[in-house]
């Protein structure tokens, strides 16, 4: 809300440069302030309009947008709070007063809408949807009987007319007054019924709602583009768009386009009332599906507000449970009578709300593929990226998998590219944003040599799509890789040996590394970790901008520069030593055996030598273990070098051997039991929890199933939890947990 608008107005056609900053004058120099920020803000507000105009050109009319929804939604927020900073600015033609969108005449003809098909109004924030409420409340002059809350589907608008129950006319919604018509390519989409099925239908009626491709759908479609050699689409929503938007219907009949119905207009009853309208938005969609429509599964009816919020807290967190894609959800009053009486902006319904979740699609800059060597020698490319925020941290590094999937993918380096994270995701490159190539970007070429050895690389099968450097011996990024993973939390725990030192400690940037490969670990010394250094910026008052040294890593005195203390690391393997057999086993980095496997190996056999000397058919014997394990295992020990590991660290002192589990001393209160923790607890952390559950005798299952016993609930457990309820096993909280693993299942009970 502005005030003194009109005096802003006035002195914005003078200059107010050369006015005096007087007492006397503080009046006009007020006023000259006011004209020069209505100057600035009406020039913003042009530049916004004409760019948010053209990026609807590219959404709309071309299918191919060159920023994401997030980014626009940024421009068309800043024009609106200008224009209510500055009413006086937001004319007619302010892309805020009207209906994105517009037709293209070259490839479809024109179709006048019986009834405007309109846009909806943006809640970003919960104050924002109630502000909306207390204006329905102010306008009815009560609260509205119920209101209607469904999912805001992201794909595109389409208005189906039904003539006597026939389809007649499809069209898009155009600038709202005039769409194209597509129905040829319509009437390709199998969820569309040619034909109303039952009886009673209208005279003629006006369908509205979304046509999609779902999110499954959306990945092979891109799939199959990119091996035809054509551009992919950046998401799910412009796939969808850019395939109904198609000259030739043949094309978008190929395409996995469906449809969901939200809207009903310009409804004629025959002659004699029949086929009358239902008094409700939730009834008409009751009415819709009888006659074959494809409604949507989601909506719910609610008669407050709370319940609304409580609506979209649950699609917030299982967005990506629903089959396509959403942006938000829509809140709309139900009861047609309170819709009519709200009425319409130039725009959108006063009805109804879009509540928009905060994006998890973005655009950045694809900077580079580069490639890493894993700890099993897996050469795996990955996207380095211009860093950008989305869904609560910033990005800049996101895998691509394998050579396939970047040729899947369609992206070039160089690229404008979709990111997207949803959620707790891992970050992932949906597509190029082709519409804003230069011509200057480039294809990945995956390297045939590994980038650390120089070993050439091969396909472990035939067909593979992962290549893998053979030099496990001694490729650095693979040593470096096994040994940062030794000391991880799932195997020994070396706390004090994280990615930095294993590098340090296995390729220096000078001398001999104190390390040629994880046999030596439990050998180091002072003397070893004294000799390694890395690069560091040099400090002090004579060191150049960006000038570098070299410095020893490990320290022993407390003040010296570097940053690994020898003692602490020392103490630290040294501990390790002593850490259980299935520890161990999982330290080897032997190919498939995770925890799990190891767990069930050192249960059975408790000793290294045992399970060294086991065969391939007594290993595959041991629940949990299998004839692919088996194998992996057995051929591991077969070669020379990896028994030498073994060897030394035995030698060294690393325990080889379990006690038997009677001497654990840990009553068997969960002997039978199939447990799964999920969310955060206060007393455990996810290893903890699991090592209590197995050292009491039960199962610790990462899933929920018919067969699971009890499941754990800690603070924000999700999917699991619902799972749980479904399928109607206890759930116990900490406290409850605690009583189970003392005494056993019936005092749980108690
Ligand atoms: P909108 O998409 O925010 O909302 C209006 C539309 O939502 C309606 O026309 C309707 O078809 C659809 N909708 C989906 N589910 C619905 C449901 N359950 N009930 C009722 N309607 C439902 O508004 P808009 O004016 O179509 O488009 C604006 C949005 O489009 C922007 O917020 C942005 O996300 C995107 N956009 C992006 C670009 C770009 O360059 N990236 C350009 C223009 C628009």
């Amino acid at each position: 809300m502005t005030t003194g608008a009109d005096t802003s107005a006035n002195a914005s056609s003078d200059s107010g440069d050369d006015i005096v900053d007087s007492p006397d004058s503080a009046d006009i120099a007020q006023a000259a302030a006011h004209g020069r920020a209505f100057d600035t803000a009406r020039a913003r507000a042009k530049e916004l309009a004409l760019e948010i105009e053209e990026h609807r050109e590219r959404y709309y009319v071309k299918d191919a947008p060159t920023v994401s929804d997030a980014e626009f939604d940024a421009l068309m927020r800043e024009l609106e709070d200008i224009e209510d900073r500055f009413p006086e600015l937001r004319d007619p033609d302010s892309p805020t007063q009207h209906v994105g969108g517009g037709v293209d005449t070259e490839l479809f003809a024109e179709v006048v809408h019986a009834e405007r098909m309109y846009s909806l109004d943006n809640a970003f924030s919960r104050e924002e949807l109630d502000d909306w409420a207390a204006r329905v409340n102010r306008g009815l002059g009560r609260k509205p009987a119920r209101y209607l809350c469904e999912l805001k589907i992201d794909g595109l608008a389409v208005n189906l007319t039904y003539e006597h129950g026939r389809l007649v006319r499809a069209a898009t919604r155009g600038d709202g007054h005039t769409g194209e018509d597509i129905t040829a390519n319509v009437r390709t989409i199998a969820d569309i019924p040619a034909r109303l099925a039952g009886a009673g239908h209208p005279a003629r009626v006006d369908i509205r709602g979304e046509v999609f491709i779902p999110v499954e759908a959306f990945r092979q479609l891109n799939e199959s583009l990119v091996e035809a050699g054509k551009n992919p689409f950046a998401n799910p929503r412009n796939s969808a768009a850019g395939s109904l938007r198609q000259k030739d219907p043949q094309v978008t009949a190929q395409r996995p386009l469906h449809m969901l119905v939200h809207g009903v207009a310009a409804w004629q009853p025959e002659e004699g009332g029949e086929g009358a309208e239902a008094p409700s938005q939730s009834e008409v969609y009751a009415q819709l599906k009888e006659w074959g429509l494809p409604t949507s599964e989601y909506f719910q009816v609610v008669t407050s507000m709370d319940e609304v919020h409580d609506y979209i807290d649950y699609y917030g967190e299982h967005r990506h449970d629903v089959l396509h894609e959403i942006d938000g959800v829509v809140v709309k009053v139900d009861e047609l009578d309170e819709q009519y009486e709200l009425g319409f902006t130039s725009r959108a319904p006063r009805w109804a709300m879009a509540f928009k979740y905060p994006p998890e699609e973005v655009t950045t800059t694809l900077l580079d593929i580069r490639v890493n060597v894993g700890r099993t020698g897996r050469v795996t490319p990955y996207a380095v990226m211009e860093p950008v925020l989305v869904a609560g941290s910033t990005v800049e590094k996101a895998t691509l998998h394998n050579a396939h999937e970047v040729r899947r993918k369609g992206v070039l380096i160089g690229d404008t590219v979709v990111l997207r994270k949803a959620g707790d995701v891992i970050p992932e490159i949906l597509g190029p944003v082709t519409a804003a190539r230069t011509g200057d970007e480039h294809a990945f070429i995956m390297p045939t040599h590994c980038p650390d050895c120089g070993t050439e690389l091969y396909e472990q099968k035939e067909g593979d799509k992962d290549l893998r450097c053979p030099n496990s011996r001694t490729c650095p990024a693979q040593v470096a890789n096994r040994v940062e993973y030794l000391a991880s939390r799932a195997a020994l725990d070396i706390e004090a040996l994280g990615e930095e030192a294993a590098n340090a400690l296995t390729r220096p940037p000078e001398g001999q590394p104190p390390l040629a490969n994880e046999a030596g670990l439990f050998d180091l010394d002072a003397e070893d970790l004294a000799a390694v250094k890395v690069w560091q910026d040099k400090r002090g008052k004579d060191a150049a901008e960006g000038e570098r040294e070299l410095v020893p890593y490990f320290y022993t005195k407390d003040g010296s520069k570097p940053r690994a203390n020898t003692e602490r690391m020392l103490q630290q393997i040294a501990a390790a030593k002593d850490r259980p057999l299935w520890r161990v086993l999982v330290a080897l980095s032997i190919r498939h055996v995770g925890p799990v496997a190891a767990r069930a190996l050192a249960d059975h056999f408790r000793s290294m030598d045992r399970i060294r000397a086991a065969s391939v058919e007594e290993l595959s014997e041991i629940d949990g273990v299998g004839p692919v394990i088996a194998e992996s295992l057995h051929d591991w020990f077969t070669v020379d070098w990896h028994s030498a590991i073994v060897d030394q660290w035995a030698a060294a002192g690393v325990r080889m051997e379990d006690e038997a589990p009677e001497d654990s001393g840990r009553p068997q209160t969960l002997a039978g039991l199939t447990i799964v923790a999920t969310g955060s607890l206060h007393n455990y952390t996810r290893d903890s929890i699991k090592e209590t559950i197995i050292a009491a005798g039960g199962k610790a299952a990462g899933s929920v199933s018919k067969n699971t016993d009890y499941v754990i609930a800690g603070d924000n457990a999700g999917s699991k939890l619902t799972k749980a309820e479904d399928l109607g096993v206890p759930v116990l909280d900490e406290e409850a947990f605690e009583k189970l693993l003392a005494s056993g299942p019936e005092a749980a009970a108690d």
